[in-house]
């Protein structure tokens, strides 16, 4: 099979001739049709984060055929495979319902090899059943589910700032319009496309990370990996509000005064998912309905379609068309 592995960090992904896939014991193999590209790519790619397992397929947003004998699902059945790849299922957090903070973890395209390849395997108890276009439905397994963990962490506040308006707040803004919530999204200072994309698809105001909000805000999500939007978005959050930081990456939050975390105000990471956010996640998006905006790239232009992310060039999601 076609595969492009990442063999070295910071290097580009090289287009290799790999053997098919076996299933290991609790896996099913999948035939991958589409695999959205995010943010978390570019880390693993940059080494922000720690130890992958080289050589390896990166790609945590695979939608696919199942085309190996399983349990759980016929041959030929659509599913999509998430981050989480895999749980200890017997840690203290597994057995809390938190199997998303899970102390022995497997991630799919990090721990384990992902999507972006013909074929892949993946544990099929970590497997969701999904229905419509793969290329439209990829980004909903990254970008739509973390961010819809994120956007349950700010409650039920009523006006939400979105620092950094990419794949997950493009998914977020219809949700959040959904439930009668209104979103106000920051940018990169002169972004005038995205702050008029983001108004277009019904943000009430947008603006500069760095311009206060006409009104305080009762939560902040900040998807873009910029440490120093921390303590701009608590001076945007009022009094008991909460500043939730949706990415595994950002670099050092400077330091800030305490009085703009004074007011009971919360500051907080969302981390990775459970089985459950993405059943939610998954019941909801067709009720929106959700659309979603997509850039595709054939297999052998996955490194294209990384750079254009990393230079912000992507309205929507990048996804891979195997
Ligand atoms: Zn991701
Ligand atoms: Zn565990």
């Amino acid at each position: 099979m076609r595969a492009m592995l990442l063999k070295k960090i910071g290097s580009p992904l090289f287009l290799s001739e790999e053997p098919i896939p076996t299933p290991l014991s609790g896996q099913v193999r999948i035939k991958v049709e589409a695999c959205a590209i995010c943010r978390t790519d570019l880390h693993i790619l940059d080494g922000e984060l720690p130890t992958p397992a080289l050589p390896l397929i990166m790609g945590h947003q695979i939608v696919g055929i199942i085309d190996s004998p399983s349990k759980r699902f016929q041959k030929g059945a659509l599913v999509g495979v998430p981050w989480l790849g895999k749980t200890c299922g017997v840690c203290p957090f597994c057995k809390q319902t938190q199997e998303n903070l899970c102390n022995d973890p497997q991630f799919t395209g990090y721990t384990m090899n992902g999507g972006f390849a013909e074929y892949t395997c993946a544990y099929e108890e970590f497997v969701f059943p999904l229905q419509g276009d793969p290329i439209q439905i990829a980004p909903l397994l990254c970008s739509g589910m973390l961010g819809y963990r994120s956007l349950k962490m700010a409650g039920d506040a009523k006006k939400i700032g979105f620092y950094g308006f990419g794949a997950a707040a493009h998914l977020l803004i219809q949700i959040a319009n959904y439930h009668q919530q209104q979103i106000y999204a920051f940018t990169r200072k002169g972004d005038h496309e995205g702050q008029g994309q983001a108004k277009k698809l019904g943000a009430v105001w947008a603006g500069s990370s760095e311009e206060p909000p006409p009104d305080l805000l009762d939560a902040a999500i900040i998807f873009a990996p910029v440490g120093p939007l921390v303590p701009l978005a608590l001076k945007a959050v009022r009094k008991g509000g909460s500043v939730i930081c949706a990415g595994i990456h950002m670099s050092d939050i400077p330091s800030f005064p305490y009085e703009i975390l004074w007011g009971e105000r919360i500051l907080r990471s969302v981390a990775n998912l459970t089985r459950q956010d993405g059943e939610e996640f998954l019941s909801l998006a067709p009720k929106i309905p959700l659309k979603t905006q997509v850039t595709t790239y054939p297999l052998e232009k996955v490194n294209e379609a990384l750079r254009d992310l990393k230079e912000g060039k992507i309205s929507g999601s990048a996804v891979i068309v195997i």
